[in-house]
């Protein structure tokens, strides 16, 4: 028996269109207020191996020295990985208004090989290889003509020094100690040594004080050459595995609006690292394995299909082959509570408009950052970015009931994937392998069908911020072609025009940056987690924080990261998926915005 839910985890959600990010909250309150050690005993003895032997340091030299030792144990730890890495970069202008916003953006995607030094190779179309070894590594980017980025140039602090992190090279200075989180951390500053050579790191590392892995690196490369330019990045790690800090996050910023600041670029760019535990290998193993349970015959009586059973059987088959596919290469989350919410969404949709179909709906997210959606078979797949920017459950519903039309309808895609051989193919070449865009007809007809569901649905009063997140889409679409190409299903937008569900806008409240209880679209990364170990995708925990000026609201921008350091511990990971506490539930429903004229 199904009815209509109230989706209680999503009304959670609705307050953090109030706030700005995880991340001002954190550097707001995390480091002024350390709470006292007492109450932070480690949950668990030390886990990395090779440290249980050894007797704690009692000098900043020994921690200097176990510091080395650690971030040369995390090396060769993840040698063996090739994580997806994804930058996503927005150039700026200065608006005299809203202070820099986006006026063009970049993204890149790619697997980063950790084995011998630090490489990658790109999802996304290659454009032109020639660059030079020092740029290609370091540089992130070169100005010979004109500024180009260099992908690899914003994960490459991912370490502070793949070769030589070391004294012969460094200077390692201590500052303080500081709290990170959960987290108790030594501060020290790096500077490279005069005869160390270009390239070299120089900033500041956090490191903890129980088994001194580094935590957190923020600084640059020193020296470049002419011809490159170091950025400046902000580098994170998460305890997601007993005994390593895994690199995670970097944020990288250039750019200075100063009165008579005279600067050739700005930029904010977000970097993040997933898949970690992917399954690698050989080239041979990186072709998936044909999937030979996929149909199950759990019919009694053994019987032939009829050809509308036998028909379905097969979208299932590739519906299945398809989802598999994307999970394996990293580029689907695996099911979890996230889907539950897209899930309670779509069944009120659902029930309101009297739809029975012969298999349930599916619901799945991208793990990746471009705003797009897509369905295969009875799947609906939405990405990670596009659930970080819609402000509430109502935009949330016109964002599925698009693709529910198309299910709805019978517009199905991709049985061609049916055929198992057509998933034998490398991770890289995924985009250019999997296709799943509808003709215009089809897209007119889904929008049609999914606005008559809408309005006959719980969300048919909600439907003024789902209009008014197109309106807001709308005004940045010019500046947000990378963010809003999608790469498996139909794009939103064509040509700068916001072409999806489009009809919602005109019967919207006026848009108004100004207005402060009007949030329209939320800045990236500020709803979904993603673990960069297994890709599990959960709802993001934060405090609301006010917004104060036009300039708060940052709607599809990127911001720096404050993740809220903890140790490594199954306890607690446990206590946190159970903590959706009522209590906040409740005060949600009464700041959660309601936009207005
Ligand atoms: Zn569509």
């Amino acid at each position: 028996m199904r009815k209509v839910m109230s989706n209680m985890n999503w009304m959670v959600l609705a307050l953090l269109a109030v706030t700005m990010t995880a991340a001002a909250q954190q550097s707001a309150s995390a480091p002024q207020n350390p709470q006292p050690v007492a109450a932070r005993q480690p949950s668990q003895a030390p886990s990395g191996q090779a440290q249980s032997n050894l007797a704690p340091p009692t000098t900043m030299d020994q921690v200097v020295d176990r510091v080395i030792v650690r971030e040369k144990d995390l090396i060769k730890f993840l040698s063996p990985r090739t994580p997806i890495v994804e930058t996503y970069l927005q150039d700026l202008t200065q608006d005299p208004q809203l202070g820099p916003i986006p006026q063009e953006d970049h993204y890149f995607l790619g697997r980063m090989d950790l084995s011998e030094s630090i490489d990658r190779s790109d999802y996304l179309q290659d454009k032109g290889k020639d660059e030079g070894m020092e740029k290609r590594l370091l540089g992130g980017l070169t100005k010979k003509f004109k500024f180009q980025y260099q992908p690899l140039g914003f994960s490459w602090m991912i370490y502070a020094d793949r070769n030589d992190f070391d004294r012969q090279h460094y200077d390692f200075h201590y500052a303080r100690r500081e709290f990170i989180g959960d987290v108790r951390c030594l501060v020290f500053d790096l500077t490279p040594r005069k005869d160390a050579g270009r390239g070299r790191f120089l900033g500041r590392i956090w490191v903890e004080d129980q088994e001194f892995s580094i935590v957190r690196l923020n600084g640059t490369y020193a020296r470049p050459s002419r011809n490159s330019h170091y950025f400046h990045m902000d580098s994170w790690r998460l305890n997601l595995v007993p005994g390593y800090w895994v690199p995670s996050y970097i944020y990288s910023e250039e750019g200075d609006f100063t009165a008579g600041a005279k600067n050739k670029i700005a930029f904010k760019a977000q970097t993040r690292m997933w898949g970690y535990n992917l399954k690698t290998g050989t080239a041979n193993d990186e072709l998936t394995s044909i999937r030979v349970d996929s149909v199950k015959d759990n019919t009694p009586t053994a019987q032939d299909a009829t050809p509308l059973a036998a028909e379905r059987e097969w979208q299932q088959q590739a519906e299945d082959n398809v989802i598999e596919r994307l999970e394996r290469a990293g580029l689907l989350a695996p099911e979890g509570d996230v889907d539950k919410i897209l899930q309670t969404v779509v069944n009120n949709l659902e029930i309101t408009n009297n739809i029975e179909l012969p298999r349930p709906v599916r619901t799945r997210v991208l793990t990746t950052s471009p705003l797009e959606t897509f369905s295969v078979g009875n799947t609906i797949v939405v990405s990670r970015g596009l659930i970080d920017v819609l402000p509430d459950e109502g935009s949330l519903a016109m964002v599925l009931s698009h693709e529910l039309a198309h299910i709805v309808l019978g517009h199905n895609l991709g049985s061609q994937y049916a055929f198992n051989d057509r998933m034998l193919f490398s991770d890289e070449v995924t985009y250019q392998n999997l296709g799943f865009k509808h003709i215009p007809e089809e897209e007119a007809a889904a929008d049609k069908k999914a606005i008559e569901m809408l309005k006959a649905s719980p969300y048919a009063q909600k439907l003024d911020s789902a209009g008014l997140f197109i309106k807001a889409l709308q005004a940045r679409a010019p500046s947000l072609g990378a963010l809003l190409q999608a790469h498996l299903g139909n794009s939103i937008t064509e040509n700068g025009r916001v072409t999806r569900m489009a009809q919602l806008a005109t019967s919207a409240p006026a848009l108004d940056w100004n207005k402060l209880d009007q949030i329209a679209a939320l800045p990236l990364g500020g709803r979904v987690k993603l673990s960069p170990w297994d890709d599990k995708v959960e709802i993001v925990k934060a405090q609301p924080v006010a917004i104060t000026s036009a300039r708060d609201k940052m709607p599809f921008e990127v911001t720096p990261f404050f993740p809220r350091l903890s140790r490594y511990s199954n306890a607690s990971a446990l206590a946190e998926a159970t903590a959706a506490s009522p209590t906040t539930t409740a005060t949600t429903a009464n700041t959660s915005p309601t936009p207005t004229n």
